[in-house]
């Protein structure tokens, strides 16, 4: 192997595959990493201040690094956070905090991070650009740009390897973040722009959530869907594989969280002649929010949920759109919290969109806005679009021309899998 393979140093290392995804200089995201994380926090601490954080009850809970939770060991001094002589799976979320608080509690409560990398303190040494002079191409948002000039959004945060053997080749136990059920695996590296890949669902009072695991040079042995999984399951080993050749030295677990847009996507896969059918979990069906800010907000709340995190979430586009089966998409039967209107509801709906393509809520459309869905003539129409959060087009729900935002190409799809 090369010397230069284990050092991102210039475009020129940068494989041919990886061209397509030059990094999007964007203002926003070159603010200085340090500053950037710090400011994420700040704007946690504002935002994510709920009912846990008025009585004066220190209710702190650290994420444990695997390790030391298959240890029972401290995690002081590998990542930060407090010391834990606690048996696995065991934190301080479980120390009484749910004596005063009544709510459901979510499995979110006790996690680990997917790697060794502690995720709530963010470092840039610990992320792998696909450009070393972008930093935050390694980082979660329209953060890249194709070869075609237009943005690509980066579904998650690569992390880097700790751990390297002589060849370079990364050694990092990739584990799962929370307790939960093996959704999918894909063990073909050429399968998929995600290479080798896991994909776990995890239960939490808003419904299912999704971790999705990505790039593994292997899964581990015998791991298989449905089977469960605690937080801390070694799940295969961090790697460089995917469709299209990751070089070495840019090895990293790609690493995502979110909401699964359609319970019906496999079937209009078929439909639709889409290959391989992976279920649920194909990409496009797969909705994901920042792991920067979900760790941390995680990180600082003993007792939250996953509504309790997205409602810190914000919006880059509202839609009203026609409602073709007189009925609210099933996504709400999953993420009922998510609905804001009677369940019968079979008129045109509002919905508040992230960056991502996840949607943060639905109501009933009200009469002025059925008025401006009625004159766009399309199956949607614009309400409000939020371009300091969409940054550049997000996933292209919707898109800027000459003339202002318009609907985007990827919203026909979005819609006929939520409808399907
Ligand atoms: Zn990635």
């Amino acid at each position: 192997m090369p010397k230069t393979d284990s050092k991102p140093k210039a475009a020129a290392n940068i494989a041919p595959g990886d061209n397509r995804q030059k990094p999007y200089r964007n203002p926003w995201f070159v603010v200085p990493f340090a500053v950037t994380a710090v400011l994420g926090m700040v704007v946690l601490r504002a935002c994510g201040k709920g009912p846990d954080d008025d009585d004066g009850v220190n209710r702190s809970a650290p994420i444990h690094s695997a390790e030391a939770m298959q240890r029972g060991n401290s995690l002081a001094g590998r990542n930060g956070a407090a010391a834990a002589k606690a048996p696995a799976a065991k934190t301080a979320a479980d120390s009484g905090a749910e004596n005063v608080s009544p709510k459901p509690r979510s499995v979110l409560c006790t996690m680990v991070y997917p790697t060794t990398v502690d995720l709530a303190r963010p470092d840039a040494k610990n992320f792998v650009p696909t450009n070393p002079e972008h930093p935050e191409s390694a980082l979660f948002g329209s953060v890249r740009t194709g070869s075609d000039g237009r943005a690509r959004f980066h579904k998650g945060v690569d992390i880097a390897p700790q751990k390297k053997d002589r060849k370079g080749r990364a050694l990092d136990s990739v584990y799962a973040v929370a307790a939960g059920r093996v959704a999918y695996v894909n063990r073909v590296a050429g399968d998929s722009n995600y290479g080798i890949h896991v994909v776990l669902l995890h239960s939490d009072p808003i419904g299912d959530v999704y971790t999705l695991y990505a790039h593994l040079a292997s899964v581990a042995d015998g791991l298989k869907v449905g089977q469960t999984v605690e937080p801390g399951t070694v799940l295969g080993v961090m790697g460089n594989t995917a469709n299209s050749a990751i070089p070495l030295w840019r090895s990293h677990l790609h690493f995502e969280v979110g909401l699964v847009h359609s319970s019906r996507f496999g079937a209009w896969c078929d439909e639709n002649g889409v290959k391989p059918n992976r279920g649920n979990f194909h990409g496009w069906n797969m909705h994901p929010v920042n792991p920067l800010t979900f760790f941390p907000h995680f990180a600082r709340h003993a007792t939250t949920t996953f509504g309790e995190y997205l409602a810190t979430v914000p919006a880059g586009v509202e839609l009203v759109v026609a409602n073709p089966k007189n009925r609210i998409p099933e996504y709400f039967g999953r993420y009922p919290s998510l609905w804001n209107g009677p369940v019968a509801w079979s008129g045109p709906i509002v919905l508040s969109v992230s960056d991502s393509g996840l949607i943060l809520g639905g109501r009933p459309a009200n009469e002025a806005e059925c008025e401006t869905l009625a004159q766009s003539k399309a199956r949607a129409a614009i309400l409000a679009v939020h371009e300091n959060i969409l940054g550049r087009n997000g996933v292209r729900l919707v898109a800027k021309d000459g003339k202002g935002w318009v609907l985007g190409k990827a919203l026909t799809r979005w819609l006929d899998t939520l409808w399907y």
